[in-house]
C-alpha cells in the first residue's frame, strides 16, 4: 500500500495518538438568581451569582487516533450512581467533543468515560460542567492551546452554564448567564445539598414565569456584592431565587424542605430551576445527623464545600 508521510506524523491522513486525561467537573449552586426579562429568542436575561461546589462528575477522555478529512468518531459511556443519562449523540459530552472538532478543524477517535455523581434535572449544572470538561480535554489532547476565553465562547453554544465551569469559583453571571465577572471566592462554609426524586426541566420552569410581573432592572452591582460576599454566609445575605415563585407553590414537599432548611441554615434556597435545594452552614457545624435523616427518607444528600475553581485536570 502506498504510504504518504506528511511530516506531522500523519500517514495516509491518520496517526496513532494514545493520549488520555482524567478530569473532574464540579456542580454549581446559585447563591442568587433574578430573572430580568424574556428575550425574543426565547432565552431569559438573568442576574445570578454562581458558586462551584465540591460535588464532582469524573471524566476519562482518550484520543486514540487522530485523522484528517473526515468526521470524528466519539464514543461515550456513562456509569456511576446517577442513572438515566444518555450515552449517545444527545449527551453533552458528545456534543462538546463534536463542536470542538468542527470549530478547530481537528478529528479522530475519542473515547469519553463519564462517571456521573451529580444528579440530573437538579439545577446543579452537571451536564454543562461535563461539556466544559470535554472542551478543556479536547484542547489539551489535540494540543490546540486555546485561551480559556475562546473555550468559554465555544461553550456558549452548548448551554448557558458551560462558560462558568471553565473558570468556576464564585462568579456574577449576566445576559443569559454567560457574561461572567469573577467575585471573591466564598470560603469557610459548607453546603448541604438535597435533591428529592422530583425532576424539573429548566425550559419548562422558565416557561412558567409570568414575565409581565417579573421584568426587573439589574441591581447586583459588583461594588455592592463584593463586600457582602466577603462576609458570606450571613443571615442578611440579600440573594434569592426568583424561580422559587413558580416552582415552590406547585410542589408542597419541596416548599417544606426549603422552609425547614431556613430554620437551621444561614442561607437556604432552590438551586437554579431545581429540584435540588441547598442550605449553607458554617464550616465547623457537624451536619452528619441532619444529612443522615434526609438521606434515610430516600433523597440524594451531600455535604460539600465551595470549590474555588472550575473543571480540573487530575494528576494520575
Ligand atoms: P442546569 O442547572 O444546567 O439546568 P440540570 O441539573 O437541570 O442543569 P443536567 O444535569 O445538565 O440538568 O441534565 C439535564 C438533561 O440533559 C438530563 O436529563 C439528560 O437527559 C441530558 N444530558 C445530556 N448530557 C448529559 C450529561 N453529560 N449529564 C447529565 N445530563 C445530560
Amino acid at each position: 500500500m502506498k504510504q504518504q508521510a506528511t511530516g506531522t506524523g500523519f500517514v495516509d491522513g491518520r496517526k496513532p495518538v494514545g493520549r488520555r486525561l482524567r478530569l473532574r467537573a464540579p456542580a454549581k449552586v446559585n447563591l442568587h438568581l433574578e430573572v430580568l426579562r424574556r428575550r425574543h429568542d426565547g432565552y431569559h436575561e438573568i442576574e445570578t451569582v454562581l458558586q462551584a461546589v465540591q460535588l464532582f462528575d469524573t471524566l476519562d477522555v482518550r484520543l486514540d487516533e487522530q485523522w484528517l478529512g473526515h468526521a470524528p468518531e466519539i464514543l461515550v459511556s456513562v456509569d456511576g450512581p446517577v442513572g438515566g443519562v444518555p450515552a449517545d449523540e444527545t449527551n453533552l459530552c458528545w456534543r462538546a467533543a463534536r463542536l470542538f472538532c468542527e470549530q478547530q478543524r481537528v478529528s479522530g477517535l475519542m473515547r469519553i468515560e463519564l462517571h456521573k455523581e451529580i444528579p440530573t434535572a437538579a439545577g446543579l449544572g452537571g451536564g454543562s460542567s461535563d461539556a466544559a470538561a470535554v472542551l478543556v480535554a479536547c484542547d489539551k489532547l489535540f494540543g490546540t492551546n486555546l485561551d480559556p476565553v475562546d473555550l468559554e465562547k465555544m461553550g456558549e453554544a452548548l448551554g448557558a452554564d458551560v462558560p462558568f465551569f471553565i473558570h468556576g469559583g464564585t462568579m456574577l453571571g449576566r445576559g443569559i448567564g454567560t457574561i461572567l465577572t469573577p467575585l471573591p471566592t466564598v470560603r469557610a462554609c459548607q453546603f448541604l445539598i438535597i435533591k428529592p426524586s422530583l425532576n424539573l426541566s429548566t425550559p419548562e420552569v422558565y416557561g412558567r414565569l409570568n414575565l409581565g410581573l417579573t421584568v426587573q432592572s439589574p441591581k447586583a452591582s459588583i461594588a455592592v456584592i463584593k463586600p457582602i460576599l466577603a462576609r458570606f454566609p450571613q443571615k442578611t445575605w440579600p440573594g434569592f431565587n426568583r424561580l422559587e415563585d413558580v416552582v415552590l407553590p406547585g410542589q408542597p414537599g419541596l416548599q417544606r424542605l426549603v422552609l425547614e432548611l431556613r430554620e437551621t441554615a444561614v442561607v437556604a434556597m432552590l438551586s437554579g430551576s431545581g429540584s435540588a435545594v441547598y442550605g449553607v452552614f458554617p464550616a465547623d457545624r457537624d451536619l452528619a445527623q441532619m444529612a443522615g435523616e434526609y438521606s434515610e427518607s430516600g433523597m440524594f444528600v451531600r455535604v460539600v464545600g465551595p470549590h474555588p475553581g472550575g473543571v480540573e485536570i487530575m494528576e494520575d
